[in-house]
């Protein structure tokens, strides 16, 4: 596509090659094991893979693990099946854990040089003592440590001698730099903590800007890959590479990350909307994670087509959600079978239509794909509307079915409306209506022209099913006012759940088919909700569009 093809990265990525400063190419994508991914990791899953694919690279999947806090096992593992379920095989798969006993000689490596020293001011302290981007910072008292009691100090930290936040080994550099990254950044800190991999073996953890340069450079990594925001540590980076002497020199570069319209987009956002059940789950559909992408319906090849079309720039943008719809109706369109659904189901009885008598209608299982071939709809005397479709007493331009109108039934016949049914409470609860067989769909009648045309489904054959419609699950992320945060957008109306019917051939459809149902939009079989007499169909998206390309 257009946009990918002329990033700037890649452009970086080919003089390199070209002016021999590497002679290959290796990126990876290092996601923290701290929630599941989101359509935002998707952009930077596409970029790295298919960036090293294009030069005949690798790309490696590494866990950034060094935060056993907020790491967890399950995770690891769904990381794992939605990078493979986007399409794509990583070369290597490392766990930075399993580095931490070279993270540790390195560490000794700085001391030993001078330039990484153990402090004893709290949190709280050594904040303080940093300064504001227009005040210098103030040196820690036990900067000037001498390289043997840091040694020591460093070992009993490791050997658990300290307790959580007792101490922390810092980087001796410059604590008047205009860059705040660089006034002596935090290497290690305490946490007594069991690891999902490591277990109880170590109690001090390399924080994320010591231990990625190194995971980088162990690896081989050419082209470390990261959104803008750590732009202000490319210098500590590059620092870490070169003080402690790693062999590979990586280079980071930074892209702007994806935003989405009525989205919230990060781990730790998203994991207060499954704990604190505003969502039923990381894979809730309306959930922009992948598993919820994938539970709604969305396919990988859409949301790759989308990550491509967004390109990559030095820029964050918000991107309208619409153009992720985009992607999956486009992708849809000559896939999905179509079929009818009712949603709001009214019954009605075709009086003229002969009692018992069933006839078999065709319908093409996809006009704009032909080669999907012919399906037979049952049709009798008796079917399910949509309770939308019938008004009592229409405005003008209604044109679908009221009291002496006639409409067209997709696949069927013309039908006339001639009485309202009501309960005892004035509710409409049936119509009958008369069929004019010279009508049949199919047959050529020109006789005469209806405007409106309306899906149904035969009530003997029907199947119920249950439909869940989805809204933005954020109303609105620009606006957040003062004093509220995004759990006060969150949309109580984000879900739908209706019951009605389908077409009898539905009876027997897998978790994840999807559907077009004429009127509707596209639909997915719910995996989590599908049992032999009960099936769900979520909203992927509606027919209509107003993106454009
Ligand atoms: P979050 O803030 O959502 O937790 P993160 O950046 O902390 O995201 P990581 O697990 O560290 O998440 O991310 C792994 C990779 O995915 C990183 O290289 C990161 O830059 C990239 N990434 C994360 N969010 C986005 C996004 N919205 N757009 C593009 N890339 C992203
Ligand atoms: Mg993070």
């Amino acid at each position: 596509m257009e946009h990918s093809s002329s990033n700037f990265i890649r452009n970086i990525v080919k003089e390199d090659l070209e002016t021999r400063k590497h002679d290959h190419v290796i990126t990876r994508f290092p996601p923290e094991p701290n929630g599941y991914l989101h359509i935002g990791h998707a952009k930077s899953i596409v970029l790295n893979f298919e960036l090293a694919d294009e030069f005949k690279g690798k790309t490696n999947l590494r866990f950034d693990d060094t935060n056993p806090l907020k790491e967890d096992i399950e995770y690891v593992n769904s990381i794992k099946e939605d990078v493979k379920w986007l399409g794509f095989d990583w070369d290597g798969l490392f766990f930075a854990s399993d580095y931490f006993e070279e993270m540790y000689n390195r560490a000794v490596l700085l001391i030993k040089k001078g330039l990484a020293y153990v402090d004893d001011l709290t949190a709280e302290e050594i904040r303080e003592y940093r300064g504001t981007l227009t005040a210098p910072g103030k040196e820690s008292p036990y900067r000037e440590r001498s390289a043997e009691e840091n040694l020591d100090l460093f070992e009993r930290m490791r050997s658990g001698e300290f307790g959580d936040g007792e101490k922390v080994l810092r980087a001796k550099i410059d604590m008047s730099s205009p860059n705040i990254n660089l006034r002596d950044p935090i290497l290690y800190r305490i946490a007594h903590a069991t690891h999902h991999n490591t277990g109880d073996k170590w109690c001090i953890y390399p924080m994320y800007a010591f231990a990625h340069p190194i995971e980088d450079a162990i690896e081989d990594v050419t082209h470390s890959i990261c959104t803008l925001e750590f732009e202000d540590q490319r210098p500590l980076y590059n620092w870490v590479i070169e003080q402690c002497e790693m062999e590979s020199k990586p280079q980071q570069i930074e892209f702007g990350r994806l935003n989405l319209t009525n989205t919230v987009m990060s781990k730790r956002k998203l994991k207060q909307l499954v704990d604190e059940e505003y969502v039923d789950g990381w894979d809730d559909p309306r959930m922009p994670t992948i598993s919820g992408l994938r539970r709604r319906g969305y396919t990988p090849e859409a949301i790759r087509a989308f990550c491509r079309e967004i390109g990559v720039a030095k820029t964050t943008g918000t991107v309208d959600t619409a153009m992720l719809e985009h992607f999956v109706r486009e992708d849809l369109k000559l896939k999905a079978p179509r079929t009818m659904g009712v949603v709001k189901p009214l019954k009605v009885v075709i009086t003229n239509y002969p009692e018992g008598q069933v006839e078999m209608l065709d319908a093409e299982i996809n006009p704009e794909n032909p080669e999907m071939g012919i399906r037979q709809i049952p049709f009798s005397r008796e079917i399910y509307i949509e309770q939308d479709d019938f008004m009592e007493n229409p405005p003008k331009k209604y044109f679908r079915l009221f009291p002496g109108n006639e409409v067209r039934l997709k696949h069927a016949y013309f039908i006339k409306c001639e009485e309202v049914i009501k309960d005892e409470n004035g509710n409409v609860i049936e119509l009958h209506c008369t069929y004019d067989p010279e009508t049949k769909s199919g047959t050529g009648f020109t006789g005469r022209k209806v405007k409106g045309t309306i899906h149904w489904v035969d009530a003997a054959h029907a199947v119920p099913a249950e439909f869940r419609l989805y809204e933005p699950l954020i109303l609105d992320n620009e606006n957040e006012e003062e004093g509220t945060t995004f759990l006060d957008h969150v949309n109580p109306n984000s879900l739908e759940i209706l019951h009605g019917f389908v077409e009898p051939n539905m009876k027997e459809v897998n978790p994840q088919d999807k559907f077009q149902f004429f009127r509707h939009g596209y639909f997915n079989v719910d995996p989590k909700h599908l049992t032999k007499d009960h099936i769900t169909f979520n909203l992927i998206v509606s027919l209509k569009s107003s993106f454009k390309l």
